[in-house]
């Protein structure tokens, strides 16, 4: 049986918003229409605040304010070492107040709370990272000795349309923020509708660390209303998006007309590979974690393994056994290592997946609702084996606590189960055959791979998928890239 905290009441912490509004021009604002959504806490699954739905009008508005701090403001123009300085301001409040900052993203989105300290601080760290990268700029200069040189003019391009997730939303908004605004854009930020909470901070944060009034603006509301207008708007000449594969096929269509930049981070349905000369050990612990980690809300989690077939009935056995061993509990407690989901939404489409399973392959760990959990979005981690190649738990991202077992004989069949969905983001390897290892990992579509490794990201790495999974890299300079344009500027001698 799975094992679970002792259910506690739920925390809600002190000081919640009384609402949450848009955040346009330097001013807190409410939806012109004076329309609002429900936001619930993944805990009691109650409404706990009302939240701005912003529709076109008000990203017109936010547009408004950001076009003209960009055409007339200071961000833009200033040397790339005062924008520096304002975004280490932002690194130093947001771990100053990282405990406080976990404490109400867990509460939110249901992200156990020591998981959600360390999204905290890497959400600092984005700042950080961006604010030293931009002062060590360099861009090339190309010299025909005697008759030409040419350089690179580096220049922000506008206002950026940000349309992020909830899953750890604030670190994921910080990826895009930071890069965007040490670049001299000026943003407007749309966040995901089911955690509004955290991304609400960034105003504060911002106002307190000396951003200029007008650079950052944030309008809530739902995809189809707020995004699509985002999306739409003829001001805005880059969309940054990360969320699902669909929601990306629908934002590229729409931006067609306007030939917007696009960055898409998309789905995911990574295999780790796990041949029979692996550390067995680590390659378990791993591989728990992959999937386990972030309540499996993890767009890079390793929700497929491939066991080499020699050692595939003790895999199963240790990893069945070790999957019972992870703590589902409260979000607010320290020792719980699998939360809530996020929503009840949500949480119905893991179940229905977890209910397709069954019917599919074989369980051996979780299946459900753990019994001291009777409400609220809690899912045991679930752990389904000799799973066929053509189920919809190998081929469909669940984006839950559940992982798919499969077993392989030969390296061949390893890389054609791997490839063997649409989408290709990440994928962890584990062997000891180095030859192999590289072979491997040259040969498999995947934008990441990790070899014997956990997911540990250097910042300066290239991040992005291949097929259903995205398209184009962020991640150091591709990101400075990304939000800028680079003129190339001749001179005959
Ligand atoms: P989602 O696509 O439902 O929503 C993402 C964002 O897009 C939200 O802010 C939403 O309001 C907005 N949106 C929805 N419809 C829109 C439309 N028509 N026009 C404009 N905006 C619209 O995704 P989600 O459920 O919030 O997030 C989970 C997904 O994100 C998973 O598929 C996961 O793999 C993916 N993800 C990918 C990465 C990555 O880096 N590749 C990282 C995290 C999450």
């Amino acid at each position: 049986s799975q094992t679970t905290t002792q259910p506690r009441t739920l925390h809600v912490p002190a000081d919640l918003p009384d609402r949450i509004q848009h955040y346009i021009d330097g001013a807190f604002v409410d939806s012109v229409d004076g329309d609002t959504f429900d936001v619930l806490d993944p805990v009691s699954n109650e409404v706990y605040v009302q939240a701005a739905a912003g529709k076109k009008a008000d990203i017109d508005r936010a547009v408004v304010a950001a076009r003209n701090a960009f055409q007339h403001g200071p961000w833009p123009r200033m040397l790339p070492r005062e924008r520096s300085r304002i975004l280490h301001r932002i690194a130093d409040i947001v771990e100053s107040r990282d405990a406080r900052l976990a404490e109400l993203e867990s509460f939110d989105s249901g992200l156990p709370i020591t998981q959600a300290l360390g999204q905290a601080r890497r959400a600092a760290e984005n700042f950080r990272f961006f604010a030293d990268l931009i002062v060590a700029q360099a861009d090339d200069t190309f010299k025909v000795p005697g008759r030409q040189i040419n350089y690179v003019n580096r220049k922000p391009i506008g206002v950026a349309g940000l349309i992020t997730p909830w899953n750890t939303p604030f670190m994921l908004e910080s990826w895009k923020l930071g890069p965007a605004l040490a670049t001299g854009n000026t943003v407007v930020l749309k966040p995901a509708e089911f955690t509004p909470l955290s991304a609400s901070l960034w105003a504060g944060i911002f106002e307190e660390a000396g951003l200029p009034k007008g650079v950052f603006n944030l309008v809530n509301g739902l995809g189809e209303d707020a995004g699509d207008a985002l999306v739409k708007h003829p001001d805005v000449p880059l969309i940054s998006f990360t969320g699902e594969s669909r929601t990306g096929q629908i934002i590229f269509g729409n931006a067609a007309p306007f030939l917007k930049g696009l960055s898409m981070e998309l789905g995911g349905k990574s295999p780790a590979i796990v041949f029979a000369d692996a550390d067995l050990e680590a390659a378990v612990d791993a591989t728990i974690f992959g999937v386990f980690s972030l309540n499996g809300e993890r767009c890079t989690a390793g929700s497929r393994i491939l066991v080499q077939r020699e050692i595939y009935d003790e895999f199963v056995e240790r990893y069945a056994a070790q999957a019972k061993r992870v703590v589902v509990g409260y979000p607010h407690d320290g020792d719980t290592e699998v939360g809530a989901l996020v929503h009840p939404e949500h949480f119905d489409k893991v179940m229905s997946y977890i209910e397709i399973g069954k019917s599919e392959a074989r369980l051996v760990a979780g299946g459900g609702r753990p019994d001291a959990f009777p409400t609220g979005n809690f899912v045991e981690p679930t752990v389904f084996v000799d799973v066929p190649s053509d189920a919809r738990i190998f081929q469909e991202e669940i984006f839950g606590p559940v992982v798919a077992i499969t077993p392989f004989d030969t390296e061949e069949e390893a890389l054609v189960l791997a490839n063997g969905v649409r989408y290709g983001l990440a994928a962890y390897l584990w062997t000891n055959d180095l030859k192999r290892a590289h072979n491997f990992a040259q040969a498999i579509e995947a934008g990441m791979v990790w070899l014997n490794s956990n997911n540990v990201r250097d910042l300066r790495t290239p991040f992005g998928g291949v097929k259903a999974s995205g398209l184009g890299h962020e991640g150091g300079y591709r990101s400075i890239d990304f939000y800028t344009d680079q003129q190339a500027v001749h001179i005959t001698l």
